[in-house]
């Protein structure tokens, strides 16, 4: 899921799979959609 982080430079949001940061939530929810990381299915 996409995680809103508060910070000093303004307001991040990060993908929580794999940790990268963008500075529009829109962008962070497309990278979520075509993000492996988000995917538990390689979990056994
Ligand atoms: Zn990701």
């Amino acid at each position: 899921m996409v995680v809103r982080t508060e910070r000093d430079d303004g307001t991040w949001y990060e993908c929580e799979g794999c940790g990268l940061m963008f500075d529009e939530q829109e962008d962070a929810r497309q990278h979520e959609t075509n993000c492996d990381a988000e995917d538990p299915s390689y979990i056994q």
